[in-house]
């Protein structure tokens, strides 16, 4: 028989859950449902064991500093199988603080550097300018996207060819005040500044649904 079950691992879902980023997480339930699969949501805490490749889904959401710090000291156990989960290309979303997260560091606006996952390579830091908020709007390779931001994390790539960006600023500051561009693509690892949540876009929901269907496909009948 057929397994219609879809794991989805949620990183941190206690402490990374800023702006209604769990939304992401429902919108994808519910059109797995209409799909005909159920969902298994697991929140993968602080000391929880954890195998990325358990799950067909990785979800890592918005975090203030204080947090950040938090799960930054529990995060480097997951750094092999999250390394191995995002090169062998299987989905994963990181939004805002789960985003810079997945990135060397983030330096704060209180000076203190949050070691990240060091997966790719890219980088974020407080600079003295402002924190972006506001309504954010951009193309993607699946359309356009309409959502919310609110950080003061900039982030910079720092392997222009190895990552691409998410999106095309319309409206809005994305990574950073000066590059106009949104988020981060690698493999099927998608980052974004993205809140509101940033799957109320339908055409993304469907698009990461798709990657999740295709591995879950080859997870099952490994
Ligand atoms: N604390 C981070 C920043 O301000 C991320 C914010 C968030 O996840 N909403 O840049």
């Amino acid at each position: 028989m057929a397994d219609t079950t879809i794991k989805i691992a949620y990183l941190y879902e206690d402490l990374m859950n800023t702006y209604g980023d769990s939304g992401d997480v429902k919108i994808l339930r519910f059109f797995l449902k209409k799909e005909g699969y159920t969902t298994q949501i697991d929140n993968v805490s602080l000391g929880d064991p954890f195998n990325a490749f358990d799950y067909d889904f990785v979800f890592f959401g918005g975090g203030q500093d204080f947090e950040q710090t938090v799960v930054a000291k529990d995060l480097p156990r997951h750094k092999e199988t999250l390394t191995e989960y995002i090169n062998a290309g299987h989905p994963m979303l990181g939004v805002c603080g789960g985003y810079q997260l997945v990135g060397t560091y983030y330096k704060t606006n209180s000076g203190i550097t949050i070691k990240g996952l060091g997966i790719l390579p890219f980088h974020t830091v407080f600079k003295a300018d402002k924190r972006m908020i506001g309504n954010t709007h951009y193309t993607t390779q699946w359309g356009e996207v309409r959502a919310f931001e609110n950080h003061s994390g900039q982030t910079y790539f720092d392997d222009q060819e190895m990552l691409q960006p998410l999106g095309d600023m319309i409206e809005g500051y994305g990574n950073n005040p000066q590059d106009k561009k949104e988020g981060l693509r690698y493999r099927n690892f998608i980052g974004t500044y993205s809140h509101g949540p940033l799957l109320r876009n339908i055409n993304v929901a469907k698009a990461i649904m798709q990657m999740i269907l295709e591995w879950h496909e080859k997870r099952v009948t490994a």
